[in-house]
This record gives C-alpha cells, sequence and structure tokens, in this order.
C-alpha cells in the first residue's frame, strides 16, 4: 500500500474503514481467519459486503398460492414422511396447510435426530425455493424450524439479507459482524470519496444512508424493488461500483501504456504475400481494420485494441495479417482460444496460411504430455514464430522467447485477469507484449464504455460479399419427425448440417450423453447418410478426424454440443437444428446460428423448442428469427436479460459484480464515465481509495 503519511492534511490514520477486522469487538483469531477467506479484512471490507438479496420471511404464504421459481415461507403440518435410498439417502417431508394443499420437502443431507424429529402432526415453519417436483411442487432443503402446539407464529418484522458467505459461517454470524462494522460507520462527509460537486451535479445520494439501507431494510421496503435491485439505495450502491470498476479499468490501461513494447514494423513483404496468397479480397472493412492494427504495432507503446465482428466477418484474417506483422519485425507471437477445438482450427488455418511463408507454427495444449510437451517448450522458449493454444499457454512453466504479440480469439470467455497474465508472459528486457482481442460477441456501446474501458475498440462492420441471411424457423419438438425428414432432404442436394444438443446446466459427462442418444435416433432414421458426433469428452485427435471428415463432405450430418458454438468453420454447412433452443441465451444462439450462413447457398437454421414456451423465451426465438444482425440480438439481449441474471450465474471470465448489473444498470453508464473522467483528472488519490475500497484485495493483486 502506497505511503498514506505524505497527505498530511487528510485525517486518514482516523478512517475507521481501515482498521483490521480483528479491532471490532468480539472479533478475534478465528472469525477474523474465517473473514479473511472471504476477502475481508478491513472493516470497510465488511461496510462493501453487500447482500446477493433478500429472504422475506415478513408473511406465511398459502400452500395453495406457491408458484414454482419463488422462495416462500410456509407454514404447515407434517403429513407423510418417507425415507428412501433409491440413488442416495433421500427424506421426503409431505406437509399441509389450512389450503388442503400439500408440499413435498425434500432432503439429501440430514441427521438421524432430525428425521426422527419430523414425525407427523408436527408443525413447522419453513422458508426455501419453491420448485415443480415429480409429485407436485416441493423445496429442496428448505430452511425449517418446529413450532410447537398453541405457540404463536413470530413472522420476521423486515426482510433478511442474504450474503456471500464461506463454509462454517452463518448468516447470522456475519450479519451480527456487519452489524459491529456499521456501528463505526462515519458521517458522510467522511465516507463518501466522490467529490460533493460531482454527487450534486449528478444527483448521487448519502452513501452512508444507501449502505444501512441495503443492509437493514426497514420494515416497509418496497420488497419488488429490492429484488430486482432497483431500490434508489441499490442504485447509488451500483453507480459507485460501476465507477469503480470504470476507474481500474482506466488505470490498468494507464499502467500498460506507460510501458514500453516493441516496435513491430517489418518491411511487409510477408503480409503482401500472405494477401495475394488468399482465395479472396479482404474486405473494406478488414482492411481498415488492419490498418489501425499495424498502426498500433509500430508504436513503441504496448497495443490494446479489440477487434469486434460479427460471426463470420473474417477476424482470422486480420490476426494473422497481425500475426505476420510481429514475425517480420523478428518478434513471437501468441494465439489464444477458449476451446480446444477453436484452438484447433486455428492452428490448422494458421498452418495452412503461415507455413508456405516459410512461418512457423508451433501448439501447446494443456493436454500435451511428456516428450511432446517437453520439445513444444522447448522451441517456444527458443522462439518459434508463432504459438497457438488453448489458456495452456498462460500456465506456469510456459517461457516465450521472445513474445512480442499476443492474440487472443473469443474474448467474452476470458476475464480481464487472465488478459494481464498473459501480457506478464511476455516481459522481455522490460517490453511487454502488444494486445490483440478478437471477439464476435458484439458489444453494444454501452457496455465497451465499461467492462471494455481498458481497451481500444475497431470494428468489421461489414460482411465477406455473396452472404445469404440464415432464414430462421422456430419449430416445436412436436414435429421433430418432420424435421429430421427435411434434413434427409437436404442430405440427398449434397447439403451438410449441423444437429446441436444442448444441456445447460448438466456436467460435460452428460452433454456427450445426449449427444450420443440424438446420434443414435439420427443415425437410425438417416440410414444412407453418414452421420457424426462431436463432444467435449472426445480426444483431440478423435475430434480433428470428425471435424476433418465433415469438412471434406464423408459426413453430410454432425451431431455436436455447444463445442462448436464458437469458430467453428465449414463453409458447405448450409442447415443448423438447434434443439432445445428455449434455454439458451440470444448470444449463444447467435454463435452458433454463425456456424452456418458462411458459404453463398441459402443457409437455414431451426430452432427446436420444447412447449410451453415461456414469455422471454419465446420473445428471444423471434428475435432469433427476425434477424440476422449481431448488434441488434446484442442490444435486445441486454434488454430482455434483464434482472433476472443474478451474481451466481453470471459466466465466469466475465467481471463479477456486487451489487451493479450491466444489463440493468447500463443507463448508469454515462454518467459513471463523465465522473470518473473528472475524478482522474481532479481527484486521482480518491480514485485509488475507491478502489482500495470496493475491489480490495483484489486491486492490489493487480497492482503486484
Ligand atoms: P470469424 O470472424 O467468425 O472468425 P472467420 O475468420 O472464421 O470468421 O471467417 C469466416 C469465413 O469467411 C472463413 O471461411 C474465411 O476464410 C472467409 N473469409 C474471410 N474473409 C473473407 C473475405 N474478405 N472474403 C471472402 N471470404 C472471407
Ligand atoms: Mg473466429
Amino acid at each position: 500500500m502506497p505511503a498514506r503519511s505524505a497527505h498530511a492534511f487528510t485525517p486518514i490514520a482516523a478512517d475507521p474503514g481501515l482498521s483490521p477486522i480483528g479491532t471490532l469487538p468480539g472479533v478475534g483469531p478465528a472469525l477474523a481467519a474465517t473473514l479473511a477467506k472471504l476477502g475481508l479484512e478491513r472493516v470497510q471490507d465488511l461496510w462493501f459486503h453487500l447482500p446477493l438479496r433478500y429472504e422475506d420471511k415478513t408473511r406465511v404464504t398459502a400452500i395453495a398460492e406457491l408458484r414454482a421459481g419463488e422462495r416462500a415461507q410456509v407454514l404447515g403440518t407434517v403429513e407423510a414422511v418417507e425415507r428412501g435410498f433409491r440413488y442416495r439417502p433421500q427424506l421426503k417431508v409431505a406437509i399441509g396447510d389450512d389450503s388442503r394443499q400439500t408440499l413435498l420437502l425434500r432432503f439429501f443431507h440430514f441427521h438421524r435426530a432430525q428425521a426422527e424429529q419430523l414425525r407427523p402432526g408436527l408443525r413447522v415453519l419453513c422458508y426455501g425455493e419453491v420448485r415443480h417436483g415429480a409429485q407436485g411442487l416441493e423445496m429442496v432443503h428448505p430452511q425449517y424450524q418446529r413450532v410447537a402446539e398453541g405457540e404463536a407464529v413470530a413472522v420476521d418484522e423486515r426482510l433478511s439479507p442474504v450474503y456471500p458467505t464461506t463454509e462454517g459461517l452463518g448468516q447470522k454470524r456475519l450479519a451480527g459482524v456487519i452489524g459491529k462494522a456499521l456501528a463505526v460507520l462515519p458521517p458522510d462527509a467522511a465516507l463518501e470519496l466522490i467529490p460533493p460537486s460531482l454527487c450534486a451535479a449528478h444527483g448521487l445520494t448519502s452513501l452512508r444512508e444507501a449502505l444501512l439501507y441495503v443492509h437493514r431494510p426497514p420494515p416497509d421496503a418496497p420488497l419488488a424493488e429490492l429484488v430486482n435491485g432497483r431500490h434508489p439505495a441499490q442504485q447509488r450502491l451500483a453507480f459507485e461500483e460501476l465507477l469503480t470498476q470504470h476507474l481500474s479499468l482506466k488505470r490498468m490501461r494507464a499502467a500498460v501504456r506507460r510501458r514500453r513494447a516493441a516496435v513491430l514494423d517489418g518491411a511487409g513483404e510477408l503480409r503482401r504475400r500472405f494477401v495475394q496468397g488468399l482465395p479472396f479480397e479482404l474486405t473494406g472493412a478488414q482492411q481498415r481494420v488492419t490498418r489501425d492494427v499495424f498502426a498500433d504495432l509500430a508504436q513503441a507503446k504496448p497495443m490494446l485494441r479489440l477487434v469486434q465482428g460479427d460471426v463470420g466477418s473474417g477476424k482470422t484474417a486480420v490476426a494473422a495479417l497481425a500475426a505476420l506483422a510481429a514475425v517480420e519485425a523478428g518478434w513471437q507471437v501468441a494465439l489464444m482460444a477458449p476451446t480446444e477445438l477453436l484452438a484447433e482450427q486455428h492452428l490448422r488455418s494458421f498452418r495452412h496460411w503461415l507455413e508456405p511463408l516459410g512461418v512457423a507454427v508451433e501448439w501447446l495444449a494443456g493436454k500435451q504430455q511428456g516428450k511432446a510437451r517437453t520439445s513444444a517448450l522447448a522451441r517456444v522458449a527458443g522462439g518459434t514464430p508463432v504459438v497457438v493454444g488453448t489458456h495452456a499457454l498462460m500456465q506456469e512453466g510456459v517461457v516465450f522467447g521472445r513474445l512480442g504479440l499476443v492474440i487472443v480469439d473469443e474474448q467474452h470467455r476470458f476475464g480481464v485477469q487472465q488478459r494481464l497474465a498473459l501480457r506478464d508472459k511476455g516481459l522481455e528486457g522490460g517490453l511487454v507484449p502488444h494486445q490483440l482481442v478478437l471477439t464476435a460477441t458484439p458489444i453494444p456501446r454501452t457496455l465497451a464504455m465499461s467492462s471494455y474501458a481498458d481497451l481500444d475498440v475497431s470494428s468489421i462492420d461489414e460482411l465477406p460479399p455473396g452472404r445469404t441471411p440464415v432464414q430462421t424457423v422456430a419449430v416445436s419438438n412436436a414435429r421433430r419427425a418432420e424435421v429430421i425428414e427435411r434434413i434427409r432432404a437436404a442430405c440427398t442436394e449434397g447439403r451438410q448440417a449441423y444437429w446441436v444438443c444442448t444441456l445447460i446446466e448438466e456436467s460435460e459427462q452428460l452433454r456427450a450423453q445426449a449427444a450420443e442418444v440424438a446420434h443414435a435416433e439420427l443415425s437410425a432414421a438417416l440410414g444412407g447418410c453418414g452421420v457424426g458426433l462431436i463432444h467435449g469428452r472426445m480426444k483431440p485427435k478423435e475430434k480433428q478426424a470428425v471435424m476433418d471428415a465433415f469438412k471434406g463432405g464423408g459426413l453430410a450430418v454432425l451431431v455436436a454440443t455447444t463445442v462448436i458454438e464458437v469458430g467453428v468453420d465449414v463453409p458447405n454447412a448450409s442447415l443448423m437444428v438447434i434443439e432445445n433452443s428455449e434455454r439458451l441465451g440470444l448470444a449463444q444462439l447467435h454463435q452458433l446460428r454463425g456456424r452456418v450462413g458462411r458459404g453463398a447457398v441459402a443457409s437455414n437454421c431451426v430452432l427446436l423448442y420444447q412447449p410451453p414456451l415461456g414469455q422471454l423465451a419465446r420473445e428471444r426465438l423471434n428475435v432469433m428469427r427476425e434477424t440476422c444482425d449481431g448488434f441488434r440480438i446484442a442490444e435486445k439481449d441486454l434488454e430482455l436479460r434483464g434482472p433476472g441474471e443474478v451474481l451466481g450465474t453470471r459466466q465466469t471470465g466475465q467481471l463479477a459484480f456486487r451489487i451493479a448489473d450491466l444489463a440493468r444498470d447500463a443507463y448508469l453508464l454515462p454518467a459513471v464515465q463523465q465522473v470518473g473522467q473528472a475524478m482522474l483528472k481532479e481527484q486521482p488519490r480518491a480514485a485509488e481509495r475507491l478502489i482500495e475500497r470496493w475491489i480490495g484485495a483484489a486491486a492490489r493483486y493487480v497492482h503486484a
């Protein structure tokens, strides 16, 4: 941490937020150690440890009025108890109430005492999430307490916050410590880090009140607003969190900009030969973006550029040109992709394009073992010009000889931290590598201002000529046989098709199984057409063989899991069927559909769904039917996703927020940006303290 003493006029020593948590009454070393596991070390860390959600135990809901998906409190009498051992121990407790309906409570972990206590006739007050089960509505592992005969039921007065926590630290205890920390929350004048003039200009209300409100909502708090994160107190904090993120990305960017990078401005001979050898002309957009990249590479400061272009816009050729610019200047290039399948595709494209120019391309993947790995590592350390791989490139033990440029494809799968890790790989005589990030996920402008504030952005806003938009229809699974018949017809015309199996929550193993089942079904139904199968549990060699067969036309149909989501490029494939399409988000559907429509033939996409369709799913499928424009789809996605997205379900690799939700709070971003700019200029110290406060340990790590 920087020395504070230089700022003699700021009474920082008195800032209670900076005191260690152990200084709070009743917090001993053991509790402090547990809290440290959550990254909670100083008093202010507790102030900003915000509730994930709230539980409403202020009322009791009749079983007849329960709806799946809700959390509710129910008062019932145990009617029947069953202990089962079919797959694993299970305790099923049926309770009933005055509404004459039954609710099933299901426990997979329980003590014997618990099982014995829950006897018919016992009254219980339970709270949990209601869902559809095989025998009607149920709650899995509800919280519950016994209510003695004749005892009045005590409901809570206010909503109870639920905090992110860790093993061995219950909600009550955590809330207790947070309460102690809140007791020393200073008045606004000392707490507020955003200058008063900026607060006034943007209508930011009291930070102190906002914190107290979200930690302890008053009894009359509007539940719906709080649940959706739209209460003014939550929005006040969301603003500050977005601001902090913005400031920290800006700071990271400034730190990178202060470093120096190799000047990559070779003669251009390799690039010329590459372009001449291509079977197509670069589009105007590809040329423009390539010029942006070359201009960056010719500078002695590191490039940080995001190239966004819809699926099929030709980002790989741009990446190859950037790579050649580095190679020509005598530097090494690392190309990193998020999945092995995509990395393998890049490997083949790059070998196909670059080896005829005398440029060697090395492969480095996580699964590589033994001698192959040792010799690959040796060549990478020795300075092989181009290295292609997965995140294995970032692992310890991978040493680059002369890394000058890092290309990251499909960036949304990687986090900022991961990008930084790879950057640090390249440190060569104090020089850091240039960074080029490719993404097919169009980023609405508002988001580009926040999540990607550390990057310059170029857009490939034009598709190669001759592409025909994909015709999309949504079809109920009840008409599955017709769809299969249609595939047969298409195959006899020499067309090729993808059949994508989607299972979301399950493991890779279950996904593979589902694909195997579909593969068997289609093989039986489409006798005569070659049907292949590809999924994430196959060995790289097997996957490659299947992809080769499909690419070469030996297979007419490829049954696949969503492993084909990114990057797969087989121009002759012109039909795609996506199973359970109602379960996928817009971004993923768009990615998948981008696998067809790559050649000149008209392409079709069939979105198979399992009725009945929910409102949101229906809207998503409608958007897909109406447009193929990635930008429109991304904007729509942002609109539809709304508040449902809770912290726990965010995609990995994306920044996790405590309270902000980029989709819900995007409207705050323009103001966030203004305040951020002003603070960096006028109050850089306050900006630092804000980052310290919200990002804390993570920020210290980034700085290290
Ligand atoms: P993405 O941007 O999705 O990564 P790719 O780089 O995989 O797209 O390119 C999609 C397909 O378009 C590939 O088959 C590629 O060879 C082809 N392609 C790229 N640029 C052009 C172009 N200017 N004209 C015609 N085809 C192109
Ligand atoms: Mg690509």
